[in-house]
This record gives C-alpha cells, structure tokens and sequence, in this order.
C-alpha cells in the first residue's frame, strides 16, 4: 500500500529533466548573466536607469535560478546517481561562475554611484533593496581592485584552497588503529557515541595516537591559511581577521563581546552538568574527553510520521495557528521527503523556493523523538522562508548568526512541551541531549574561538609548531571546560580533527553557532515572557533578518544584542535544564 506520507513533490519546479523549458532555463544562465553586465554599460541609458534595470533584472535571473538550482539540488539529494540531475549540476557549476562575475559588476558599479542615496530616495525600484545597496556601498571599500582581484582568486587556488584540499585527504585517507582494526577517523569518532564504555575508551586512544601520522602536514595547513586570512584582511582593508569576519556577518564587536562576557559567567554551570554527567558514569574528577557523547538513559518511545505531524500541529499551534496550519499543509501537500532509501543522503535540510513562496524538507524520519525534532527544526527553517515571502531576493540573505533563529526556536519550544510530560528516565535522556548539544555549541565553541584567536595573533610573529598548536589547544580548552573535563584525559588535537578551521575564505567559523543558538533560545525566552502575543512579532522578527544589521534585527523587537542582558536571558534556559539534569542524575545514584 501507498503511504500517504512518503516522498516530495518537485513537480512544481519542472517536470522532468527532458523538459523544454528546463533545458532553455539552463542554456540561458550564461547570456543571462551577460545581459546584466551589459545593462550596466549601456551608456544611453542614465545611471539611476541603468541601475534600475540590474535591479530588476538580477531579482529575475534570482528566481530562474532558485527554481533550477532547488530541482537539481533536490533531485540529487534523494537519488545521488541521478545521470541527468548530474549533468545538470556540471553546467549549473559553470555558469555560477558566469553569475559571479555579473554580481562582481554590479557591485562595483555601486560602489562607483556617487549619488546611491537620491537614487534610492527617488525610486519605487531601488527603495524596497535599499538595504541591499547601501551594504554593498559601504561595503565598497573593501573591495579588492578589480585588476588585482581575479590574481588574488587564482593564487588561492594554490594557497587557502590547496591547503584546505590537503587537509580532507589526510583526514580522510588516516588509517585508525582500533584494536585489531585498521577504520577511518570519522568511524572511530563515532565510537564516541557507543553506549560501550570500553569502546568509546579505545576509540579515544587510537584516534589521539593517529595523529601522529598526519599532524605535521596538518599544521602547515592551518598556518598557512590562516596566514593567508591575515593577507587578505589586510587586502580589504579590515584591521584584523576577526573585524573582516564581523562584517562579513553583519555584526560589531561589541554584540560579540556581550555574547561572550555572559557565556563566560554561565562557564560554572556547564562544568556542573559535566562534572554530573561524570559521576554517573562513575568518574569522580570530571568527565574525560571520550565520554562527552556517552549516552545517558534511554528513550523507548517511537513515533510514526502521522505522530510527529499531530504533535508539532498541537505544540506550534500554541504559539501560533498560522504556524500550525504552515506544518499541516507541508505534510499534506507533499513539501518533506520523509524516510531514508537507497541513493538519498543522510541527514536532513530545509530549502526555500523563494518565487514560489514554498519550502522543501528532506530529512531520514526513523521514529526516534530526535527524528521528530529534526522535522521541528527544519520546519523551522521553512516557517522563516514563510516569513521573508514576497521580499525581493536580494532582502533575503540573513547571515550566518540568524540563519539558525526559527529553527533553534522550534526545537525549544518542542522539547519545552514534550519534556513536561515524559518519564523521569525519558526526562534524564532529553534533558541530556540537549545539554549535550548545546555543550558543544557554547563550550567547545568558545574553546574553538579562543585557539584560532591565538593561531591568527601568533601568525604576526611565527608558524605554529605542533607542540605549540597542541598547547595551544589544551590552553582554550582549560578556559572554557575547565574542571568539567578531566584535566588528564582531555584532547589537544582537536584542531587536526575540526574541518570548520580549514575553510579557505572562512574564519571563526565557530561565534555564529553559538550566536545561533543562544539567539533562537533568547527569542524563545521572550515568547515565554510575553505569550502567543509575541507571535505577531516573531514574524516581524524572521522577516527582517536580511535586511539590516544583526544588532538592528534584534532590536526590532525590542532585544538588545549588545546587552549581556539578553544572553543571560537564553543561557537561563539551559541552565534550568542543567539543574533539573543534575537533580535527576543525584536521584538515580546517590
Ligand atoms: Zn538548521
């Protein structure tokens, strides 16, 4: 029998690859993209003309491309070996670069209009995207020279890139050697989830004494990109890697600052949901490295898709109904493909087609109560494309620190509802996973922010040796875990195993997460203080996160991301979870 909850419908977008106007829409991206640089040097135009046209014009090709892009990328997603999709992502490769270079035209072409403000101010075109153009007109000096910039591009090729390259083969081609085993290091690192103390103990030391083999190399990479992040900040201009950073995140210093001076404050409570988290697996001097991830009581609940749709209609819906009706309608109108198969990656995304004012959801439902939340975070997601519809494209690209805000909210709110009625053992395993996730987000970040803060500062003077990356490492960890870890087993290669440092044209690719998730636990804080009336806002809230600065989204309704106030606020809501898990932990071995 069919199941009435089953896999996603594309349709919508095209329906074949075969299609005609599939095929036109594809050819058509490079002389798209010609035509936009064309616009701007069509000198019988006026430059408020010119500018107008580009406008539109980009939001155009915008939509072409979300509707090719999102039936290729979806194509793929469930059915990897797809021939046709393949071909089509090839050619859809090529022309981005095509695309690159019309979006480098235009913004160099604003960076040149003497005039954007009365231009803005005087068109019904330009004032909807005025965010979009004054950001790229600020932005203008820290643009590269553009008879400098495509020599900068292709000596990263061989720099950043090459090294970043480096980096995921040797992390992908270690040999591990697990007891009589020889595995890979991603297979040995998920020992750490084995409900074996024995194996996650062996897994840990195998995985420590591999490095060896590979750490050399390893530390050339990250000095050298980092050394190369240091370059380019001076390249744009910026006073430091992490001031470039900021900006590229539409955030300021002292947003960061505050984030971090509250973290820091809620560091006691952390290390006490370690420390409790140790002596129940029976170690008395903090929790060792290998036992972050051991799971803690167990869960026997399972749930079906027409469950999970049940429950998310009923706890969203007392926030709001509209967001209820939104969840209903993506399960019946077949927006999520639900269950795993052969040929379809793991894990699970959201994605927006903009222009069609929908969203698709592939995720790999199990049963499990995480499989749920999964749907919840991810519907998330799709409820903030729900938010910024009708918005031109260019108002819709929310940086990386607020990309998270709906769907951290959604699985709050989720486990807020279901954890006030489940069984102390339930409860136990709940409690723990989010506190063991959020360790990661805030903790290990913070440790991740402070080792690359001193890899970029120390690159001024000298390449790092090994040891000094090592001690480096056991220094950042010490300052945020401190003794909620076992100061003796601890792990002073996490730097050869993160691949989040080795991004070539990425760096502190750690504050956004934790800004992330404590921002989406604030917000949630607010609707708990004000009531489905906070709903109204919320949506205000989501819609805006693309059309100004992080500090000014905030501050639209009323939080203050500047304030350690505020994150004091969303780190309350972690820490009530960490007393309840301490409580628990004491009942059960006193
Ligand atoms: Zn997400």
């Amino acid at each position: 029998m069919e199941k009435k909850y089953d896999r996603w419908d594309l349709s919508f977008l095209y329906p074949d690859f075969d299609d005609a106007q599939f095929k036109a829409d594809l050819a058509s991206l490079k002389d798209d993209a010609q035509k936009g640089i064309d616009i701007l040097k069509n000198e019988s135009l006026s430059r408020r003309e010119r500018l107008e046209q580009a406008v539109s014009y980009s939001e155009q090709v915008s939509a072409k491309v979300d509707r090719l892009n999102n039936f290729i990328s979806c194509t793929l997603a469930v059915d990897a070996t797809n021939e046709k999709a393949n071909a089509a992502c090839d050619q859809m490769m090529v022309a981005f670069t095509d695309i690159q270079l019309a979006t480098s035209a235009l913004e160099h072409f604003i960076a040149e209009t003497e005039d954007l403000e009365q231009l803005i101010a005087s068109s019904d075109i330009l004032r909807p995207v005025a965010f979009a153009l004054r950001e790229k007109k600020e932005q203008a000096g820290h643009l590269i020279a553009p008879e400098i910039e495509p020599w900068i591009l292709q000596m990263q090729l061989s720099g950043g890139e090459a090294f970043s390259q480096l980096r995921d083969k040797l992390d992908s081609t270690l040999v591990v050697d697990y007891r009589d085993e020889k595995l890979p290091l991603a297979g040995v690192r998920g020992m750490a989830y084995d409900p074996d103390p024995a194996v996650r103990k062996d897994a840990y030391e195998a995985e420590i004494a591999s490095y060896a083999k590979m750490e050399l190399p390893m530390s050339y990479c990250l000095n050298s990109i980092k050394m190369e992040a240091r370059t380019l900040a001076k390249a744009r201009k910026f006073d430091s890697v992490l001031d470039m950073t900021l900006a590229d995140s539409r955030m300021d210093r002292e947003t960061l600052d505050a984030m971090w001076t509250a973290i820091r404050e809620y560091m006691p409570h952390f290390r006490r949901y370690l420390k409790a988290k140790g002596r129940m697996l029976g170690h008395q001097n903090g929790l060792p490295f290998y036992d972050l991830f051991a799971p803690v009581g167990s869960v026997s609940r399972e749930y079906t898709v027409e469950e999970a749709r049940e429950i998310l209609i009923r706890e969203m819906g007392k926030f709001s109904p509209d967001m209820a009706a939104f969840i209903g309608n993506a399960f019946d109108a077949q927006w999520i493909d639900f269950y795993p198969r052969e040929g379809k990656t793991g894990g699970a995304f959201c994605t927006g087609v903009h222009y069609a004012d929908r969203s698709l959801v592939m995720t790999n439902f199990q049963g499990s109560f995480s499989d749920v939340s999964t749907l919840a975070h991810e519907l998330g997601h799709g409820w903030h494309n729900r938010c910024m519809a009708g918005l031109p494209y260019m108002m819709t690209d929310e940086p990386m620190p607020l990309a998270e805000t709906a769907s951290i909210f959604n699985e709050t709110m989720l486990s807020w509802q279901v954890l006030s009625s489940c069984s102390p053992e339930e409860r136990l395993y709940l409690l723990e996973n989010g506190l063991m996730e959020a360790t990661q987000t805030v903790v290990d970040i913070y440790s991740r922010f402070l080792f690359e803060q001193e890899v970029i500062d120390t690159r001024a003077d000298h390449a790092m040796s090994v040891e000094e990356l090592k001690a480096a490492m056991l220094r950042a960890q010490e300052a945020s875990y401190g003794d909620g870890l076992d100061p003796e087993i601890r792990h002073p290669y996490m730097w050869a195993c993160k691949s989040h440092y080795y991004y070539s044209g990425y760096n502190f690719y750690n504050f956004p997460y934790a800004f992330g998730l404590l921002f989406g636990k604030g917000v949630f804080a607010r609707y708990l203080e004000k009531g489905p009336a906070f709903a109204e806002d919320y949506c205000r809230l989501l819609r805006s996160c693309g059309s100004a600065p992080v500090a000014d989204v905030a501050a639209s309704v009323g939080i203050d991301v500047r304030d350690p106030a505020f994150w004091r606020s969303s780190l309350e809501v972690i820490r009530k979870d960490i007393d309840e898990f301490v409580k628990l932990s004491e009942a059960r071995n006193p």
